[in-house]
């Protein structure tokens, strides 16, 4: 039997947070022994066999292409770094807001210097919108954004990779099973082998969350869950909400319901984009995507609106209740449904002769239905009051073509309990990125790898 391998650092997760602790661990060169290992594919072998011809739905992949694989959940993204404390995360409960900022902005000039070079940065910073806003029981949120787009996402991922794998050993389609403490370092076991490691970096997002639980259970890491977002994703014409997309690009918008005072807020804004599907262990929802790229640009936006669950005991699962609201929405239209906002609030479903006469073109081929049926009616209220709100602030919102998809879903990872240096109980063992939970943004997760390399590097 041949002999275990033996790295300085083991990193479980080639998404955004992996990516950023191997740029950073190995940027100085002091001859570390690192590997990341992913259950996914290489950057150019992630293909999703959906082909919307001889493939038209999941066939459960070994690993989704979508999900997994060098650049994670980002890497099809719309490459939307925002740098903000105010959404994306809890990073800086940890390190603290100016420590957080600095290391999105970090990010931020790497991803410059590896392709994204000449994309946009929009500011909330001085905008008059936010006193409009104000002025209409909405609040917007501050932050920078640097919208790289699908395409230049994917070329920094690219150019990323080509300058890591020097440095590093990638171990792909290599799902981990199993982490074991030993007295010191840790035991790696994968699919297809071990290896040890002093120190481990555990880096693996929402396509991880079922595997980090079992993890955290095994190693006496306590954890905690309690919230689902759910929701539609708007499409309206682009003109509507021009003068908000031109200017901020993503405008994170705020409401409290006058009913419940529950918050309803506008999330992952397309302007000129596509609504796409997305699919969670088989279950279809709704996503949007936008492109820098002129010719691929249509001439809607879209974003969602989402009211956050938060349960208290008994009910651990909000994932689970999340699911069974979309598995709703697949069963009655066989996957995503869209509905004409002036449907919704007449009490009727659309169908496809009141959709062809809409004047907005929807951007997914999805089944018109009736959303009451679907969602929860405390949460259609409040995405219906805010809907009426934002018409204020960008008129039309409301109009009766306005056309609404669901479901969206936004799933949360278990919350891990990790110290202000986002070790757990076990030295040396750290949890970054979405799958901790601490994160739930590009910037975010990729900010959580920086910080843990440096921590390792002892240059915190
Ligand atoms: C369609 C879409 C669009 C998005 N758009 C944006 C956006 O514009 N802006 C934004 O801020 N955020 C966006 N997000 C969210 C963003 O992608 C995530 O917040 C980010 O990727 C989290 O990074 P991460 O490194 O924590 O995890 P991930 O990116 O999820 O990477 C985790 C990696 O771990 C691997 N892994 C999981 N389990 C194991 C295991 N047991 N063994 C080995 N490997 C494993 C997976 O294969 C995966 O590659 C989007 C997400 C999606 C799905």
């Amino acid at each position: 039997m041949g002999s275990i391998k033996k790295y300085d650092i083991a990193i479980i997760g080639a998404g955004p947070g992996g990516i950023y602790a191997a740029y950073e661990l190995t940027k100085e060169n002091k001859n570390l022994k690192v590997v990341v290992l992913d259950a996914g594919n290489e950057l150019h072998n992630r293909k999703c066999p959906i082909d919307g011809d001889k493939i038209k739905t999941c066939i459960h992949c070994k690993s989704c292409s979508i999900m997994s694989g060098f650049g994670g959940a980002g890497a099809f993204s719309d490459g939307k770094y925002n740098i903000t404390n105010d959404f994306g995360g809890t990073l800086y409960e940890y390190i603290g807001k100016e420590k957080a900022i600095e290391l999105m902005q970090y990010v931020d000039g790497i991803n410059m210097e590896h392709g994204g070079e000449g994309t946009k940065l929009y500011s909330t910073a001085n905008t008059t919108l936010k006193k409009v806003c104000m002025q209409n029981k909405l609040k917007l949120l501050d932050a920078s954004v640097r919208h790289l787009g699908t395409d230049i996402n994917f070329v920094v991922l690219e150019n990323l990779y080509n300058e890591l794998k020097e440095k590093v050993e990638f171990k792909f389609q290599t799902p981990v099973t199993m982490i074991e403490a030993k007295d010191s370092g840790y035991k790696i076991i994968t699919a297809t082998g071990a290896l040890e490691c002093e120190k481990c970096i555990v880096s693996v997002g929402r396509s991880g969350s079922k595997w980090i639980e079992g993890i955290c259970e095994a190693l006496g890491i306590e954890t905690e869950s309690n919230r689902v977002d759910i929701g539609v994703r708007v499409e309206l014409p682009a003109v509507l909400f021009s003068h908000l997309t031109d200017e901020l690009y993503e405008s994170k918008i705020v409401y409290k319901t006058e009913k419940f005072e529950d918050k309803v807020r506008t999330f992952c804004m397309n302007p000129k984009g596509s609504v796409v599907t997305e699919n969670t262990n088989g279950i279809v929802t709704v996503n949007g995507h936008s492109y820098e790229d002129p010719e691929k640009q249509t001439d809607m936006t879209n974003f969602a609106l989402l009211v956050s669950k938060h349960f208290s005991e008994p009910f651990k699962d909000s994932n689970g209740y999340g699911e069974s609201i979309a598995r709703l929405s697949n069963m009655l239209g066989g996957g995503v449904i869209v509905q004409r906002f002036g449907d919704l609030i007449r009490g009727r479903r659309t169908n496809h002769k009141r959709l062809a006469s809409s004047f907005a073109r929807p951007t997914l081929k999805a089944e018109p239905g009736d959303l009451s049926l679907v969602l929860p009616k405390r949460i259609l209220d409040g995405i219906i009051e805010m809907i009426y709100a934002l018409d204020k602030i960008a008129p039309g919102t409301a109009n009766d073509d306005t056309l609404l998809y669901g479901v969206e879903v936004k799933f949360y990872n278990l919350d891990v309990k990790l110290n202000e240096r986002l070790e757990t109980r076990h030295k040396g063992l750290y949890m970054i990125g979405d799958g901790s939970g601490v994160t739930h943004s590009l910037s975010h997760a990729s900010a959580s790898g920086v910080f843990v390399a440096r921590d390792i590097l002892g240059m915190n």
